[in-house]
């Protein structure tokens, strides 16, 4: 693609990097910041050229938008870094489309493509020796748009800012997770805002999950909100099941979001020759299979575990467990998106993209 960006992004550097500072050994998972952000401003009806700048706080009037009517979109991605320091991006284009799919949605006017493409490869030039090299670790970037007008007219706002900030980040390890199947609270509905990033979906599901955690489970799993009959995602990531040796998910509609990692899974899952069926899955399904032996796992997808495997699921009142099994499919699934994602493995699917 032409690039009208490349070669006139404002850098302003940090006098000096707080990299000799940060442990690369022990990295959480989006707790400590790079030296530098890219913004970019929305005003005047139009996107002004983005720029890259120190990462630090910035100033909104207690008036914008944001703070009152939640015009909030993100996106989630990886940049790695292989042994001879190249550096790579999984499907970007994914997240670029979907952004505009989320501003979209929640009338937040689109980022021209390039502005984030290229504003993102001079971010991550510059940023290079923040991304993490071992087991399991990435630069975990954060993409964002908010409403940064103001006014307290329940309007969409005039002004907006989108900003990239980057974590290096060690693997998101959620330990053994036991799921609550929840038939009260709904992530989103029918017309909704499912299937955008919007920041309000997840304000939305933490006090329904802090119920669950109460009972002693780690994440909920959302039915539809009509008659929470059929499983539709796990906390923030889409989620598989596989029934003796078939891999089930469910397809993607206004109340769950088309994950990139889900689309992954399954395209590798039917390279790799396993029966993979996209089609709405019951609770019922789930016991069922549970108790005559066949539901061999459960597990949830999404760019920050990539995959999170379920131990167990509790329905009204009842806890199930799944079998430990040999070579399950989550792992040789990861191990197969990861090794594309890390330049270990051939990509014959064309998603690693090299910055
Ligand atoms: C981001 C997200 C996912 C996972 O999407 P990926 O593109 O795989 O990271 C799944 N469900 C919800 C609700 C999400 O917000």
């Amino acid at each position: 693609m032409a690039s009208i960006t490349k070669n006139v992004i404002d850098i302003t550097k940090v006098k000096t990097s707080k990299i000799e500072s940060i442990d690369f050994n022990n990295l959480a998972f989006g707790q400590v910041f790079s030296d530098h952000m890219l913004t970019c401003d929305y005003k005047d009806g139009k996107w002004h050229m983005p720029k890259i700048e120190p990462f630090a706080p910035i100033s909104l009037i207690p008036s914008a938008k944001i703070f009152h009517y939640g015009q909030s979109i993100f996106e989630g991605m990886k940049a790695y870094k292989d042994c001879d320091d190249n550096v790579f991006l999984f499907r970007p284009m994914e997240n670029i489309k979907r952004m505009n799919i989320s501003a979209k949605r929640l009338s937040i006017p689109e980022l021209p493509e390039d502005y984030f493409q290229d504003g993102l490869n001079a971010l991550l030039n510059l940023e290079k020796d923040w991304i993490p090299t071992s087991e399991g670790s990435s630069l975990y970037i954060r993409p964002f748009i908010f409403a940064s007008g103001e006014g307290f007219r329940a309007t969409p706002a005039d002004e907006y800012k989108f900003i990239i900030a980057c974590a290096p980040s060690g693997s998101y390890f959620a330990g053994e997770v036991k799921v609550l199947i929840e038939e009260k609270y709904s992530r989103s509905a029918n017309g909704g805002v499912g299937y955008a990033k919007a920041g309000g979906n997840y304000a939305g599901q933490f006090y329904p999950t802090q119920l669950a955690k109460d009972k002693g489970y780690q994440q909920v799993i959302w039915t539809d909100d009509t008659s929470h009959e059929y499983i539709e995602e796990a906390g923030a990531m889409n989620i598989f099941a596989r029934i003796n040796d078939t891999l089930i998910t469910a397809p993607v509609s206004d109340r769950i979001l088309d994950g990139i990692t889900r689309k992954s899974i399954i395209d590798i899952a039917k390279a790799e020759g396993i029966n993979t069926e996209v089609r709405k899955v019951k609770v019922s399904e789930l016991i069922e299979a549970s108790k005559n032996g066949s539901l061999k796992e459960l597990f949830g997808a999404g760019t920050a575990a990539v995959i999170s495997p379920i131990a167990g699921f509790g329905f009204r009142g009842e806890d199930f467990d799944l079998p430990e099994i040999e070579n399950p499919f989550a792992t040789r699934l990861k191990k197969r998106i990861v090794d594309i994602q890390t330049n270990k493995a051939d990509d014959p699917f064309g998603w690693r993209v090299k910055v």
